[in-house]
């Protein structure tokens, strides 16, 4: 059943007032081929829509919103060591790392209560605390939308990189994700050297943590430090942390010795966060928007913001690290 005027509100996490034309949601690849053979539909603008956690809504959409439904978790092949676990594109990501650990499915508990679902995970390759999807990406099912044929991706192919995949990149708009499979691992490979895991584990009194004590850790940080969209509209990190070339990260340290760096190959990752704090902009409120107290790179919607003073706050933001610190910042949310 096509919907009409939608108002977006309900369908993004920055709460923002933006309306729809139309909306469909799709609950199977056939229900979507059926769209995609609808030629007047398919004269409209097409939007494919999950979770509405990492998008800008800087306008209306005058055209077709795709909201992806498509349900249904179950293992498809299992060895003494593994399991590949298939998930449906609209099945919320916590609740498939809950289903996970609840199964002994190692390998996602620190990517626990990141929000969104399933079918955007590869889409920026999603990471927090020393993991990314890539690390237990095993392939994906992705529908055309201008033949509606079914493609199966596999991890190479979906060249995944720091928050970025082929489907940002190269192919951007073309596909649509139906379902992602998982390789998890039935003996746990723990992963607490990231972040603040091991004090919070010690605050717990865990010396030998289990993937569910990892995912306790995890979201007790995560509601301890970022904004739950639910009660101040906010899309996570608004940016990436940029990579530089290391000699261009040793010229800074010249000039900031605090300045945090991070290996990334031949490269060094910096702190965007670090850098926007940096520039007086931590806390700071700019009519309805702003960056929030505690964690200075999301950028948060204090009731009544528009996605456009959204944006001209982000743009404000990258001309001042710019100016400070030389290093150009790249938005992470996709603006639409
Ligand atoms: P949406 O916002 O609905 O869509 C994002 C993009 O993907 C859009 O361009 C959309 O068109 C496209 N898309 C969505 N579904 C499909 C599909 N099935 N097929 C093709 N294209 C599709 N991200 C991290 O990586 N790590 C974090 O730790 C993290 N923490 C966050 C914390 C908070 C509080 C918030 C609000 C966000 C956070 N994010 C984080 C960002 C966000 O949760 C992820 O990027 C998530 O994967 C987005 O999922 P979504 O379903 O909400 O995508
Ligand atoms: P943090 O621990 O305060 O650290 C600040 C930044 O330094 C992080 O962004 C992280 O980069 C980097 N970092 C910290 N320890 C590192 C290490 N040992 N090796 C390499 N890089 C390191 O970060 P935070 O803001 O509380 O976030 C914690 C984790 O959740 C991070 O991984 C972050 O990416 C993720 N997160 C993501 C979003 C989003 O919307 N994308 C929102 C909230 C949290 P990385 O970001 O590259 O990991």
């Amino acid at each position: 059943m096509i919907e009409h005027n939608v108002s977006l509100k309900p369908y993004n996490t920055f709460g923002l007032n933006a309306e729809a034309k139309l909306l469909v949601r799709i609950n199977s690849v056939a229900a979507l081929q059926e769209i995609l053979a609808d030629d007047k539909l398919m004269e409209e603008e097409r939007f494919i829509l999950g979770g509405g956690s990492n998008i800008l809504l800087t306008r209306d959409v005058d055209g077709l919103i795709i909201k992806n439904e498509i349900s249904g978790i179950e293992v498809v092949h299992e060895t003494d060591s593994h399991v590949l676990l298939r998930s449906g594109a609209g099945v919320v990501w916590h609740e498939l790392v809950m289903h996970c650990i609840g199964k002994n499915h190692a390998g996602i508990e620190n990517l626990s209560l990141i929000p969104g679902n399933v079918g955007a995970a590869p889409m920026q390759n999603i990471g927090a605390y020393g993991v990314e999807l890539k690390d237990v990406f095993h392939s994906l099912e992705a529908v055309e939308m201008s033949t509606g044929n079914v493609h199966s991706f596999s991890n190479s192919d979906c060249q995944f990189g720091y928050r970025e995949s082929v489907f940002k990149r190269k192919l951007k708009g073309q596909f649509i994700i139906s379902s992602v499979t998982l390789k998890l691992s039935k003996q746990p490979n723990i992963n607490t050297s990231y972040g603040a895991i091991e004090a919070e584990l010690e605050r717990l009194g865990v010396s030998e943590p289990s993937i569910q004590d990892v995912s306790k850790a995890v979201i007790n940080i995560r509601q301890s430090k970022l904004p739950d969209p639910k009660k101040l509209g906010n899309s996570g990190s608004f940016f990436k942390n940029p990579v530089i070339p290391t000699s261009q990260y040793e010229q800074l340290k010249r000039k900031h010795p605090d300045i945090p760096g991070y290996s990334a190959g031949e490269e060094t990752k910096l702190a965007a966060g670090w850098l926007i704090e940096q520039c007086g902009w931590k806390g700071k409120i700019v009519g309805n928007t702003g960056s929030h107290a505690q964690q200075a790179l999301v950028l948060v919607n204090y009731g009544n913001a528009t996605g456009v003073e959204i944006f001209n706050l982000s743009a404000q933001i990258m001309q001042s690290v710019y100016d400070t610190f030389g290093v150009q910042l790249e938005r992470e949310v996709n603006v639409y």
